[in-house]
């Protein structure tokens, strides 16, 4: 997707803080953090959103491995995090590419508000 903000920053036409990389995943930290520690895992192949991810390939099981081992990278595992998916226009997805957001560092409320 040519005009993707995320699918920009994939291809380092747009800078961004990294902090994984894999053949399958890229994640980096957010410009706007909401927790000392606040990464976005996103898959390089472009899905708009979860709905649009194809069964049987695993990417979603491999996006919540990546968020553990940085949960343990980072040290806010044993805290604990939240891993937040927002999906279209009423779950708050601005960027329509698949993105999970990592928030750890601090405690957090539920329901989120
Ligand atoms: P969402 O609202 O779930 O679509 O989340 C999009 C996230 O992308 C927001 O938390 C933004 O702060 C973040 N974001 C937007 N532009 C950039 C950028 N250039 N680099 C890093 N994060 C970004
Ligand atoms: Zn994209």
């Amino acid at each position: 997707m040519s005009d993707c903000l995320f699918c920009k920053i994939i291809k380092g036409e747009i800078p961004s803080d990294k902090v994984y990389e894999d053949d399958v995943v890229y994640a980096f930290k957010d410009i706007d953090p909401k927790a000392p520690n606040h990464f976005l895992i996103i898959p390089k192949k472009h899905y708009a959103s979860i709905l649009d991810v194809p069964k049987d390939i695993g990417i979603l099981d491999h996006i919540h491995e990546v968020a553990c081992k940085l949960s343990k990278e980072y040290g806010f595992d044993e805290g604990g995090f939240r891993l937040v998916n927002n999906c279209g226009d009423d779950g708050g997805q601005t960027v329509k590419h698949l993105h999970y957001h990592l928030l750890g560092g601090r405690s957090f409320s539920w329901p989120p508000g």
